[in-house]
C-alpha cells in the first residue's frame, strides 16, 4: 500500500508550501477536493523510487471551539487515514498556544507523528530545537520548505524504515498488539471501482461479482482499508477493489463518510484497471476530472460507466453522450459503458473492455516490431528540422507495461515537438490495436 502522509499545523506555518515541493518534484496531479472535504489537497509524490500520497489537511487554526470539536469535524478525516502526520510549526514565529492544543492532541493519537519546524532561515536553530521540544512530540526535524533545506533528511526521517507504515494499534499499556490480518492475495486483473459518492459504485460492485453470489467480508484491517474481492468469472480470476465498502443488506450509510479520496487513490495506484463511475444524471463534474487526472497520472488502464442509464429520456441520453465526449477529450483511449447497476444493464460489456484495456496494457511487443513502426511511422511523416538538422529516431522499444512505455532512441529528442510525439503514440495505439490504456512516450538520446 502507498503511504499516506498528513500535513498538520496552524495556518501560515508553510504546509502548502511544503505540499508543492513535495508534489512538484514529479509534476504530480493536485486533486483540490474543495467543497467535498473542505480545503484538504491530496498530492502523489515519490522519494527514491517509493511513491507516496500527501494531504494538506488545511483547516486547524487551533481557534475552533475546542480541538476536539474540529478533531471531530471532515478536516481530520485526512489524520486518521494517514500513515505518519507531520505536524508542522514556524520556527520564526516560535511556539504558540495553538501548537500546543494541535500538539496535545496529536500526543494522545497512535500516529507517527515527526516534528517539523519550518523556516529555519533566519532563525537561530539551537533556540528553536528547545522551544518545540517542549511540545512533547520529540525533537523537531529543522526545515525551510520555502528553501528546499534539509527536505532530504526529513523524507529519509519520514519514509526509510517503514516508519509510515501503518499504525499500530495499542494495548492498555502502549505495547503493540500483534495484527492479525488475513491478507487478501489478489489473483487476476485488479479492478477498482472508483467514483464520487453516491454514483453507484456499491450497486455496481455487488452486481459485478453476480447478484446471488454471498460475499463474506471478514477482513480485519482499519477503516480506511479498500476492500480486496477475488473471484472468477467465466472461470478467469479476477480481484475487485472496492472503495465504497459494499453495504451489509439494510444498512444505508452517509455518502460522505463512505467516500474516501485516499482509499480512491490507493485503490488507483494499486489496480490495473480503473473502472470510473460517472452518474448520467449529473454528467461530469470539476471531481470527476481530478480523479481522472490521478488515474491518467498513474498510468492506469480505464474503463468509463455511465451509470443510472435507466429511466433516462431519449434528449436527455443525447445531451449526456455530447458533454462527455467534449469533456472527456483527453480520456479518449478509454472505452465508454452506459450502464444500469441497478437493473444489470451493460454490466457483462464492461467485463469485455476491462479485459481488453488489461491485455493492451500488459501487451508484449519485440524491439524489432516496436523499430519496424518507428520506421513507417517516421518514413510516413518525418519529424520537424531542428538549426538546420533533422531529428534522427533510430529505433524503439517497449519499456515497461500498465502503462506501456515506448522507448524512442536517437538524435536530438530533446527536441522532439509534441505534436510529433503525439503523432507516433497515436501511431503505436493504432498499429498495435491498443484500447483502454495510456501509452507513454519517452526518448533516450544516442547524441
Ligand atoms: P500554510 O497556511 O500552512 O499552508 O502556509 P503557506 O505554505 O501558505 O506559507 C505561509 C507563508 O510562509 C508564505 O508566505 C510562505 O512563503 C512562507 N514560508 C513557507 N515556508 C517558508 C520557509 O521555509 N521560510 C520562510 N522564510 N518562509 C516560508
Ligand atoms: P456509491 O456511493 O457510489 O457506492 O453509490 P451506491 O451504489 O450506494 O448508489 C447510490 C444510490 O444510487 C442508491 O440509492 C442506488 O440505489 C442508486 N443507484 C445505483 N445505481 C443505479 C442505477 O443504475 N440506476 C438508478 N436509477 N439508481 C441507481
Amino acid at each position: 500500500m502507498v503511504p499516506v502522509i498528513a500535513l498538520v499545523g496552524r495556518p501560515n506555518v508553510g504546509k502548502s508550501t511544503l505540499f508543492n515541493r513535495l508534489t512538484k518534484s514529479r509534476d504530480a496531479l493536485v486533486a483540490d477536493f474543495a467543497g467535498l472535504t473542505r480545503d484538504r489537497k491530496y498530492g502523489e509524490a515519490s522519494w527514491q523510487g517509493k511513491s507516496y500520497i500527501v494531504v494538506d489537511t488545511g483547516g486547524i487554526s487551533g481557534d475552533e471551539q475546542g480541538i476536539d470539536q474540529v478533531m471531530a469535524g471532515q478536516s481530520l478525516q485526512a489524520i486518521e487515514e494517514a500513515d505518519a502526520v507531520l505536524f508542522m510549526v514556524d520556527a520564526r514565529a516560535g511556539r504558540t498556544a495553538a501548537d500546543e492544543m494541535i500538539a496535545e492532541h496529536l500526543r494522545k493519537r497512535d500516529k507517527h507523528t515527526f516534528l517539523i519546524a519550518n523556516k529555519i532561515d533566519g532563525a537561530d536553530q539551537d533556540a528553536i530545537l528547545g522551544e518545540f521540544a517542549a511540545l512533547g512530540l520529540g525533537q523537531p526535524i529543522p526545515i525551510a520548505a520555502a528553501h528546499g533545506r534539509n527536505i532530504n533528511p526529513m523524507l529519509e526521517a519520514v519514509l526509510a524504515d517503514g516508519a509510515a507504515d501503518e499504525e499500530l494499534e495499542l494495548d492498555a499499556d502502549g505495547q503493540p498488539l500483534p495484527r492479525e490480518r488475513k491478507v487478501v492475495e489478489p489473483i487476476g486483473t485488479k479492478i477498482a471501482v472508483i467514483g464520487r459518492p453516491n454514483v453507484g459504485k456499491s450497486t455496481l460492485v455487488n452486481r459485478m461479482l453476480g447478484e446471488d453470489r454471498v460475499v463474506v467480508f471478514d477482513q480485519a484491517g482499519t477503516t480506511r482499508d479498500s476492500i480486496y474481492i477475488p473471484y472468477h468469472r467465466h472461470d478467469k480470476p479476477y480481484t475487485l477493489i472496492d472503495t465504497a465498502g459494499v453495504r451489509k443488506r439494510g444498512k444505508i450509510f452517509e455518502a460522505i463518510e463512505k467516500f474516501s479520496v485516499v482509499k480512491t487513490l490507493q485503490a488507483i495506484q494499486d489496480a490495473n484497471v480503473v473502472i470510473f463511475v460517472v452518474d448520467a444524471r449529473e454528467g461530469i463534474v470539476e471531481h470527476d476530472l481530478n480523479l481522472l487526472g490521478f488515474v491518467l497520472d498513474a498510468g492506469r488502464a480505464l474503463v468509463i460507466a455511465v451509470n443510472k442509464w435507466d429511466g433516462l429520456a431519449e434528449e436527455q441520453k443525447d445531451y449526456v453522450k455530447t458533454e462527455l465526449q467534449r469533456r472527456l477529450i483527453f480520456a479518449q483511449f478509454a472505452d465508454i459503458h452506459f450502464i444500469s447497476a441497478l437493473h444489470g444493464s451493460g454490466v457483462g460489456l464492461l467485463y469485455k473492455s476491462v479485459d481488453q484495456a488489461f491485455a493492451s496494457a500488459m501487451t508484449k511487443v519485440p524491439t524489432r516490431r516496436m523499430t519496424e513502426i518507428l520506421e513507417d511511422a517516421v518514413t510516413e511523416h518525418q519529424p520537424p528540422m531542428v538549426n538546420g538538422r533533422r531529428i534522427k529516431l533510430r529505433y524503439a522499444h517497449l519499456g515497461g507495461s500498465n502503462p506501456p512505455i515506448i522507448v524512442i532512441h536517437g538524435n536530438q529528442v530533446d527536441s522532439v515537438p509534441r505534436s510529433y510525439t503525439r503523432y507516433l503514440e497515436n501511431t503505436y495505439r493504432k498499429v498495435l490495436k491498443m484500447v483502454g490504456t495510456p501509452l507513454r512516450v519517452e526518448y533516450k538520446s544516442s547524441d
